[in-house]
């Protein structure tokens, strides 16, 4: 039996984890930690049965109490409830799907008390991964990425030496606004950007994807994950998605991982790791796919990769400051109060305003994080 937590039950990675346990008897859920979806979370708590959840506010968490009356189930709320699910004696692996930077001190916390990290959060290894891949190598701890790219550069490392990688190869699907230009991207919608063509995901990484930031996350996720240089790293855009990602060996052969685009796969990977499961699901057809495309990112239209790029070769706090702002903005755009032009535009004004930290604390992370939020506020009140 493999015993897990979940700090994100009630979002899109948290809910595909669960369909995952259901059909897989050998995992138990013992924490589930969710935002304000009081009804799924109350519904997840009945069926899984975990001993300590949690919810963002308190006066949630309350309610939550009165309807589980009739269970015996522990409920703490906000970072308290967090640190303590991190930290559960029972479970062996977190799974971090939470979003944002909210994930960094749980995923500290519970690669402290030695327990192995499922990570979709990939915001907290773009802001510590400084500090959280030695920890984890001092705790003797595994990070399992979740994020499909991360996972399939994973995949296709089996086996292999890491001092044989010469390049990783990071698919891009390009997003719905592929092809555009920015004149075009003037005009764009809040549901035109919540459309991508192959992954049905959160609405905070759909936007993401629209923009190319996600992209830019990406690279840095994997810089850390995997311990190579910048320059080792290459986005290249495929936008039918099939082939997750690749490596380069120093001898020219290119290993890659490909499947239709379905999150539960590299789900079920960190889950089982080092073994792989049988799962249903729709299989590749090479008959009828017939051909598949690779492109170079379109970064003068598309900023937000540049800039991550940019953020990513500074280092020290900037990542921070991209992460941070980026967040920020594209909470200010799906409450309709910044153009989706703006989202760039905004991370490129604090990361200009931003005097760079060479090797921030934790303290430091979230301090800077928050003169970046308040920078933002000040910016568009
Ligand atoms: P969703 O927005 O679908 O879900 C986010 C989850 O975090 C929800 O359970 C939400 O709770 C919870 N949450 C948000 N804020 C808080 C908070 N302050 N305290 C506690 N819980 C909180 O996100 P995704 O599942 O799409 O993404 C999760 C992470 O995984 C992100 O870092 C993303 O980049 C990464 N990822 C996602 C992929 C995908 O396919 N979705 C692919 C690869 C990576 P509630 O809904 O109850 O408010």
């Amino acid at each position: 039996m493999k015993k897990i937590a979940i700090l994100g039950s009630t979002g899109s990675i948290g809910t595909q984890t669960l369909e995952l346990v259901r059909d897989n008897p050998e995992l138990q859920v013992v924490g589930l930690a969710a935002g304000t979806n009081i009804e799924l979370l109350e519904k997840q708590v009945r069926e899984f049965q975990p001993k300590l959840v949690s919810l963002q506010r308190e006066a949630d968490c309350k309610e939550l109490k009165t309807r589980l009356a009739d269970l015996e189930v522990q409920i703490v709320p906000g970072m308290e409830g967090l640190l303590a699910i991190a930290e559960m004696e029972e479970a062996q692996l977190l799974v971090t799907a939470i979003v944002g930077m909210i994930g960094i001190l749980p995923t500290i916390a519970a690669i402290k008390k030695g327990k192995d990290i499922a990570l979709a959060n990939k915001e907290t290894l773009v802001t510590a991964g400084h500090i959280i891949m030695p920890l984890a190598a001092e705790m003797g701890v595994s990070i399992l990425p979740v994020d499909s790219e991360h996972s399939a550069i994973f995949q296709s490392m089996q086996g292999e030496k890491k001092d044989r990688i010469s390049k990783l190869l990071i698919t891009a699907s390009g997003g719905p606004f592929r092809g555009r230009t920015r004149q075009q991207l003037e005009q764009v919608q809040l549901e035109d950007a919540l459309k991508h063509p192959n992954w049905s995901m959160g609405h905070k990484i759909t936007i993401d994807s629209a923009t190319l930031v996600n992209k830019g996350l990406e690279v840095m996720e994997a810089k850390w994950l995997f311990g190579v240089r910048l320059d080792q790293i290459q986005v290249v855009v495929h936008p039918q998605s099939i082939i997750h990602s690749m490596v380069e060996y120093v001898d020219g052969g290119i290993i890659a991982q490909l499947g239709t685009p379905d999150m539960k796969l590299p789900i079920q990977y960190a889950l089982f790791y080092p073994d792989r499961r049988p799962m249903a699901g729709k299989r590749v057809d090479f008959y009828e796919l017939g051909s598949i495309t690779f492109e170079k990112p379109d970064m003068d239209t598309f900023t937000g990769l540049k800039l991550a790029m940019q953020a990513a070769e500074e280092g020290g706090s900037m990542p921070t400051v991209f992460n941070a702002a980026n967040e920020r903005a594209v909470s200010l755009f799906l409450n309709r109060k910044l153009r989706f032009l703006q989202i760039p535009e905004m991370i490129e004004l604090c990361m200009r305003a931003h005097h760079r930290i060479e090797n921030p604390s934790v303290e430091e992370i979230l301090r800077t994080e928050q003169e970046t939020y308040e920078l933002i506020r000040r910016r568009t009140e």
